[in-house]
């Protein structure tokens, strides 16, 4: 089976890790640090602060912009469910907004028409979380001007886009939300097995950041309550914390993996140009790509065009998953899952986004995706269509 998505480990990466199995620190030692850095300099941010997976940093996140009980966190019903279960983690209220039909990212006119409402039921959302569909950035800009004007936070959940750009600037720099989220899961676009990064240019939601990875446990004295005992101790829990943090042998996998984070993007590129135009003859809708942005391809998803073909999506999924490639789909609307459709929420809520997910399949694409596997991709997506 071709799979859909799958991660690249080259012998540089294999030594990196080896190289801290035999060192002193297997967690907690100099390699986090340094992974930080380097992907706050790549990014061009502040700080970075490492955690054992995008679902971590999401809830660290949230947990640092204040969100909890009584509030609302507003995102795109497609995306990965974890998105908005870190919501719930913190007791908050989610609810969704429609998608913009090109990019299938969040739709500036529904979050608009959204937000005046909301106004007038004083339900304002605290935190609205842009989620950077396939590696395409949203339009942060947009979001951004909303942001001042209805007074809500920007996180953004680039889990899919690390190498990718907005306006000419590295997803990441958070010119245009508070924090930014990365994935290193093994489909994402670098990997450290599991593990996660949120960014941000504020020093203040950093150290809170670092305080919920790790017990609320402080070794720095700034942050300790005054009491005379602190001058015999070296560290002092001031807050609830989780143990998220991200091992020094997880952290020399990503170091080594961000050094080709460009390589693996360009080849993405590669990938996703022959699919454009081998799909030009073909019923289906190839992603749109909006000139203010640089996708990292982390996924290419078609719309299959049934009134064309005679074909759904279904029949287009099953013919290609027989013939051994590994097609995927991308998403379920996190609404229509039954956990969330047993908490009330009910079929119709973002038709944009339910009308894409009955026509949607994500085609392999992966930096070690050879050129006669994408052949097979393509001529057996060419048959299934017929
Ligand atoms: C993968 C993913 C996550 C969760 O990432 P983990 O590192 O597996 O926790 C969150 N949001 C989106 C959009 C994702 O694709």
């Amino acid at each position: 089976m071709i799979p859909y998505g799958r991660q690249d480990i080259s012998q540089s990466d294999i030594d990196a890790v080896i190289d801290v199995l035999h060192s002193d620190w297997l967690t907690q030692g100099p390699i986090t640090p340094k992974f930080e850095s380097a992907i706050s300099t790549y990014v061009r941010a502040e700080n970075a602060i490492a955690v054992n997976s995008a679902t971590s940093a999401l809830h660290i996140s949230y947990l640092a912009l204040d969100l909890g009980p009584g509030d609302i966190l507003w995102t795109s019903p497609n995306t990965f469910v974890a998105t908005a279960n870190a919501a719930l983690f913190c007791g908050a209220a989610v609810d969704f907004v429609d998608i913009d039909p090109l990019t299938y990212n969040i739709s500036i006119p529904r979050l608009v028409e959204k937000l005046d409402l909301a106004i007038l039921e004083n339900r304002l959302p605290k935190i609205v979380v842009a989620v950077h569909f396939a590696g395409q950035s949203c339009d942060m800009e947009s979001i951004h001007a909303l942001s001042k004007k209805y007074g809500f936070r920007i996180i953004e959940d680039a889990s899919h886009a690390i190498g990718g750009k907005y306006a000419g600037h590295s997803v990441g720099g958070c010119q245009y939300s508070d924090i930014t989220i990365f994935s290193f899961h093994p489909v994402k676009i670098i990997t450290t097995g599991e593990g996660g990064m949120a960014i941000t240019n504020d020093a203040k939601l950093a150290a809170r950041m670092r305080l919920f990875r790790s017990h609320g446990v402080s070794p720095n004295k700034d942050l300790r309550a005054s009491n005379p005992s602190d001058e015999i101790w070296n560290y002092q829990q001031i807050s609830l914390g989780w143990n998220y943090r991200l091992t020094d042998i997880q952290s020399a996998l990503g170091l080594a993996q961000l050094e080709r984070v460009d390589r693996f993007v360009n080849r993405r590129h590669e990938i996703a140009q022959k699919y454009h135009e081998a799909l030009e003859k073909m019923a289906v809708i190839p992603p749109y790509q909006d000139s203010k942005t640089y996708s990292s391809f982390h996924l290419y998803p078609v719309r299959i065009r049934e009134s064309l073909c005679g074909k759904d999506r279904r029949q287009v999924y099953d013919a290609m998953i027989s013939s051994g490639v590994g097609v995927n789909v991308h998403y379920i609307p996190v609404y229509l899952h039954p956990y969330y459709q047993k908490n009330g929420f009910e079929r119709g809520l973002c038709p944009e986004a339910e009308l894409y997910f009955k026509e949607t399949i994500s085609l392999p694409i992966f930096p070690a995706m050879t050129v006669e596997q994408q052949e097979v991709v393509i001529s057996s997506l060419n048959t299934a269509l017929r």
